[in-house]
């Protein structure tokens, strides 16, 4: 099985200021630069996703958009289309985050027309999934997961599949302080896995990287990430401070 190289995100959600976001990128550039068995990347807020294009200059963090719309261009107004994301520098997209499914009422076939367009326009993207604590006390935990699966991967054939990473974040452990077990967020990545590999074959499911999201810290991010099926942390919270996420990076390098 071939090493899947560690992916570290950073999502900064509706927070920071552009002066913030400067310092913050300041603080993490040449630090990231010196790990190299490590992929990093931030997300911030649309209006500054210009300001830190230019603050990672050079380096290697790359920077994408929490969110963006279906379409190409045209009478959408408040969106962000895929083609302005590539004109400024950015490389990817997060899709289906939770707080999208549930504050914004994105659905999966939403979540999917935004993949598909997503990757038409040779963006990496990065497809949230994850149950509430209501679906996991009623033990529905797979099969939640496995249909924002495959409901987000509608129609993706197994060429764009390398441009894809999964983030599985249970809902009931983002911001909250709950993270799930390591044993609890394996089992579930190792059934992502499984379900990949029926839909898309062994080799390709096995160079798929799938992030855990949920109140990731420098305390619990090595414990996750030594977990077989664990490639990686969708970070919210300690991202917004260079100590605490440079921390988690060092954890996955
Ligand atoms: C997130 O926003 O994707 C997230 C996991 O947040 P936090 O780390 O704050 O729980």
């Amino acid at each position: 099985m071939g090493k899947r190289l560690p992916f570290i995100a950073g999502n900064w959600k509706m927070n920071l200021t552009a002066a913030e976001v400067k310092t913050l990128l300041s603080a993490l550039a040449p630090e990231v630069e010196k790990i190299s068995t490590v992929e990093v990347a931030v997300f911030p807020p649309a209006p500054y996703l210009l300001t830190a294009v230019a603050a990672v200059g050079n380096s290697p963090i790359q920077v994408g958009a929490q969110n963006m719309c279906w379409e190409e261009a045209g009478a959408f107004t408040g969106e962000i289309s895929s083609a302005m994301l590539l004109d400024i520098g950015c490389n990817q997209v997060l899709v289906g985050h939770s707080e999208r499914r549930h504050i914004f009422q994105e659905n999966d076939e939403i979540i999917n027309r935004k993949l598909r367009h997503g990757l038409e326009a040779s963006l990496t993207v990065v497809l949230c999934l994850g149950e509430t604590l209501e679906e996991r006390e009623r033990e529905q935990t797979n099969q939640v997961v496995m249909t924002q699966l495959r409901a987000g991967l509608k129609q993706v054939g197994v060429e764009d599949l390398s441009r894809i990473l999964i983030a599985y974040e249970p809902v009931w452990a983002i911001g909250t302080g709950k993270t799930a077990t390591p044993a609890q967020a394996q089992d579930v990545h190792e059934s992502i896995r499984g379900w990949l590999a029926e839909d898309y074959g062994r080799e390709t499911a096995e160079s798929i990287r799938i992030l855990y999201g949920g109140s990731v810290k420098p305390q619990n991010a090595a414990e996750l990430l030594s977990q077989p099926d664990i490639d990686g942390a969708l970070v919210g919270g300690a991202s917004l401070k260079a100590d605490s996420f440079l921390a988690i990076i060092r954890s996955g390098a």
